[in-house]
């Protein structure tokens, strides 16, 4: 082989705070913390105490490769602890604080962290774990001063890195080193841990910067409102360092107010999440006839984002919604960019590629399986099991031995996602259902996620949930639960209507239910576990 002439530098997360701090000391990072105070500070004092921190972690005996855990909310502490944890070599694993606290102290021992960094509203979780986590030698509270609490290893960080000078520089890790650790929500079994060197840090968090990832770039004022315990926040607390982006983290509060509040404070151009805050958003905007014309772009995923709310989103407020598709196992695996061809097709065909789940985006390659392991064509309408393949795709789970979650294909090994998608000849893909959610009636699979999207388009349907229930003669029917706007009345004939037009007719549910609320899970998702729990002794009408 010959060699290229290229330098010998290596991917590490460490690059990323060190550009922004070099470049970006008058680019703002607005953070409210768990209190609800508001900080403003910049990238060069971040990566500024993100060193301070990396000192003070030393000092507490945290080496390469540790493990060093958060349960905190988004904003400038957490920020410096994606830094300061990773820049010498110790792995950051974010904590899902929305699991339940048996899950938590599973998730703490599995990864045997040695030190927590918890938001103060979290100590009496702490309090409860504790005695069950032996590997964890400090827990340290976000604060200024140490709040009273029956923790016996605990201490304030602004206390601990006060401390402490800055170390002079990163240390030269080997790219392939494991930076982060973050579990799979695992609605059934126990959560999977995933883990990503900084080789995939870097290289997920540059495709995210890209034009047809979710565009990051130094002109953008962001709003991170995933949490940075789901899925490393999509990956956008690195992207806005690699790009210089003015980034506005939020804390605890995500409810719609607050969230508009700091997308026309801060001039917000650009912000990400799970499509149940932007409905709520919207349906705030609605209400209190407010308007958010900082807003340009959103990336709404996480699950199926219904066509309505993009539509509304651009049509009254001029805000492009990029459908974007991914997972723990790889951060982002498509983004909906339109394309110089689809750009000059009618606006209903553009709409109709918004509504689907996205674009393959370079760097995860996709492909579509039958029951056989046969490659599916990409024809748009036939479906399979998606595969994935790529340089920042999980090659397995940590310190777990499951052959069954990737292929043994002859071209190697793909990760098998467990959805069912179509794609076409585009490389646009449509989540049909998570494969155990899909509904099997008379054999036909119908898709709970189309349901679903054509019942939000329904007058006064807030949100919608379909399951797919047993039934004597088709083995499994859809049921179709909706949460109503207040004061709304249930309007059977109404909302069947709304979804006719948009699906075949044998997949219209046979029963609509409303219900106070719809159930999700630690990050959003709809937890259709929950919902054919409490629904498993319906019966179907005569
Ligand atoms: P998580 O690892 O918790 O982010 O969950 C990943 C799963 O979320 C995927 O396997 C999909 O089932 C679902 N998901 C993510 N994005 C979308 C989307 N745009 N449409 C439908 N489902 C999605």
């Amino acid at each position: 082989m010959l060699r290229g002439l290229n330098m010998d530098r290596q991917l590490l997360i460490s690059g990323l705070i060190d550009y922004a701090g070099r470049n970006h000391s008058s680019t703002e990072v607005v953070a409210t913390d768990s209190t609800g105070t508001l900080h403003r500070t910049n990238w060069t004092n971040i990566r500024w105490r993100a060193l301070q921190l990396s000192t003070a972690l030393k000092r507490h005996g945290i080496q390469q490769g540790d493990r060093v855990a958060t349960i905190a909310w988004n904003d400038h502490r957490h920020l410096e602890l994606y830094y300061g944890i990773t820049g010498i070599g110790s792995v950051l694993h974010t904590v899902n604080p929305r699991l339940r606290e048996q899950q938590i102290s599973w998730i703490i021992n599995h990864a045997e962290d040695q030190m927590v960094f918890i938001d103060p509203d979290f100590l009496p979780l702490a309090e409860a774990v504790a005695s069950e986590t032996p590997s964890v030698h400090t827990w340290v509270i976000l604060t200024n001063e140490l709040p009273e609490t029956s923790l016996e290893n605990a201490i304030a960080y602004e206390d601990m890195i006060d401390r402490s000078d800055a170390v002079e520089e990163w240390p030269l890790l080997d790219e392939w080193s494991a930076a982060t650790l973050c579990y799979t929500s695992g609605t059934t079994g126990n959560p999977k841990g995933v883990m990503q060197s900084h080789r995939s840090i870097v290289l997920q968090t540059w495709a995210t910067c890209t034009g047809d990832g979710h565009d990051v770039n130094s002109s953008q004022s962001i709003l991170l409102a995933v949490p940075m315990f789901h899925v490393n926040g999509w990956a956008i607390p690195f992207a806005a360092a690699m790009a210089g982006s003015k980034l506005v983290l939020p804390g605890p509060d995500l409810s719609p107010e607050a969230l508009v509040r700091h997308i026309n404070t801060e001039n917000v151009t650009f912000s990400a999440g799970v499509p149940t805050i932007w409905l709520s958003v919207v349906q705030y905007l609605k209400e209190t006839d407010t308007d958010i014309p900082s807003l340009n772009r959103l990336a709404v995923g996480g699950s199926a984002a219904p066509r309505s709310l993009m539509d509304t989103l651009e049509d009254d407020y001029g805000v492009f919604v990029s459908h974007v598709w991914g997972m723990t196992e790889m951060t982002q695996g498509s983004a909906g960019r339109f394309t110089h061809r689809i750009q000059g097709l009618s606006r209903e065909e553009q709409r109709r590629r918004q509504a689907m789940a996205g674009r393959e985006l370079y760097g995860v390659e996709l492909r579509l399986v039958d029951g056989d392991g046969e490659e599916v064509e990409r024809d748009g309408v036939t479906p399979g099991e998606l595969l994935a393949r790529g340089p920042w795709v999980a090659a397995s789970y940590f310190e777990l031995d499951d052959e069954s979650t990737h292929t043994s294909s002859p071209d190697g090994p793909w990760l098998r996602t467990g959805d069912v998608a179509t794609m076409d000849d585009e490389g646009y893909i449509s989540i049909v259902d998570r494969a155990k959610d899909v509904i099997k009636s008379g054999g036909e699979w119908i898709s709970s996620i189309e349901l679903e999207n054509a019942a939000v388009g329904a007058p006064g349907v807030l949100e919608a949930a379909a399951v797919g229930l047993p039934h004597q003669r088709w083995g499994e029917r859809p049921l179709l639960l909706v949460l109503l706007e207040a004061g709304k009345p249930l309007n059977t004939t109404e909302i069947l209507e709304s979804i006719r037009p948009h699906v075949a007719s044998w997949w219209l549910p046979d029963e609509v239910v409303a219900v106070d609320e719809i159930p999700h899970t630690g990050t959003g998702k709809i937890d259709k576990k929950v919902l054919r729990d409490q629904f498993a002794g319906f019966e179907w009408p005569k």
